[in-house]
């Protein structure tokens, strides 16, 4: 049997093709059917060929959907059960989940840490920009949402972006009453906004070149909006808040655009990205003792980067003013199972409404188009749904 699926064909290039159907490989898997997946920021990485990811991959590690067969292991979910499944893959009992570091569980990618769906070096998980999709550990990453169709696009954030967001504020240990800057209004940058201001930021503001993102940030978080093309963010910060800002967050990674280069035709040229500038300007934007998180993706390889220290995966990071200010860096991946729980909740009872931020819901056939608007950053375009 065959399903509809997105597959990488190579750089700026997928296509919807006929794939296999999943099937159940182990008693604790289940089989859903796709009720909304999600293109992501990171799924561009990979677009753009800037990962060593072959074609064919099925991409998509932001799923929900529906049971429809469950392992025979499988205890706490039936037939017609509705989920959502964090991007990661995590096994729920090596010493990484344990201690809550499912994103870096070390059983579902052997000599990695971290497995997730979809997505180069993660494992051997098929994507969910799909008809169907295997979950695999189903009863520890599954997370069950109310019957019914509500809250379906707020619910599908949940397997990435929202919790990926929240989680930068976590790595800045952000506290109610206190400033914070967020670099990059891409949905991981503007739910990190969203985050700070549910957490009682007193200020927050967030940095991009974007006019509709900013706006958009501006209209839902309560944030002042920095536009870097129209001057040095950090100074455009420090000026507005009247000093430095008490955290930080990188919702950019290591594909970051450098203000100081000219936009010329192509805003998003290559030649633009220095992958160092957002953690060095925000070493500039916070408060000595400040604390910074880094949701936004580095990688330790990128055969398509501006200089040859930048291809291995290494940075120019103002290493000087960031001991001098004793500032502390927490990086990694979001951990989604330690906030997803959570966030649902939030949304059931009506506290929290991420859905803002998702501009488009399509079929899936029209994942093509999609990719190739949000790889140009086209105005309006800031989270696509894919609905099989
Ligand atoms: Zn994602
Ligand atoms: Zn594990």
């Amino acid at each position: 049997m065959s399903m509809q699926a997105v597959v990488y064909q190579g750089p700026n290039d997928v296509a919807i093709e006929e794939v296999e159907e999943p099937e159940l490989e182990h008693p604790n898997d289940v089989l859903i059917d796709i009720t909304t997946s999600a293109i992501c920021g990171s799924d561009l990485h990979m677009y753009e060929g800037r990962t060593s990811a072959d074609p064919g991959i099925v991409f998509g590690h932001e799923n929900m959907g529906t049971v429809t067969e469950v392992g025979e292991g499988v205890d706490t979910l039936e037939e017609g059960d509705r989920i959502v499944a964090p991007f990661n893959v995590a096994c729920g009992f090596c010493q990484n989940c344990e201690n809550g570091y499912t994103g870096f569980c070390t059983n579902v990618n052997p000599g990695f840490a971290g497995g997730a769906y979809g997505y180069v070096a993660m494992g051997p998980y098929t994507g969910g920009q799909a008809e169907q999709l295997r979950v695999p550990y189903a009863d520890f990453n599954a997370l069950k949402l109310p019957e019914g169709d509500e809250h379906e696009d707020a619910f599908a954030l949940l397997a990435d972006i929202f919790p990926t967001g929240w989680h930068g504020t976590r790595l800045a240990d952000l506290q109610p009453g206190e400033s914070i800057a967020v670099f990059g209004a891409g949905p991981v940058g503007m739910m990190a906004a969203y985050s700070a201001d549910l957490q009682g930021a007193s200020e927050v503001y967030i940095v991009d070149r974007v006019p509709s993102r900013l706006e958009l940030a501006e209209e839902n978080c309560n944030a002042t909006a920095i536009n870097f093309e129209e001057g040095d963010p950090v100074e455009q910060i420090i000026d507005e808040h009247g000093a430095m800002v008490d955290k930080g967050v990188d919702a950019v990674g290591y594909q970051a655009i450098d203000p100081e280069t000219d936009p010329g035709d192509d805003a998003y040229d290559p030649a633009r990205e220095n992958p160092a500038v957002v953690l060095n300007q925000l070493i500039q934007t916070v408060r000595p003792t400040g604390k910074i998180g880094v949701p936004g993706l580095y990688v330790p390889s990128d055969p398509g980067g501006p200089t040859e220290m930048a291809q291995q995966g290494r940075l120019g990071i103002d290493f000087g003013k960031l001991f001098e200010k004793g500032l502390a860096f927490g990086t990694g991946q979001c951990n989604v199972k330690q906030y997803n729980r959570e966030l649902r909740d939030m949304i059931i009872s009506g506290k929290a409404d991420p859905s803002w931020v998702v501009s488009h819901r399509v079929d899936l056939d029209e994942a093509p188009e999609m990719y190739e608007a949000f790889d140009k950053r086209e105005e309006g375009v800031t989270k696509v749904l894919l609905e099989p």
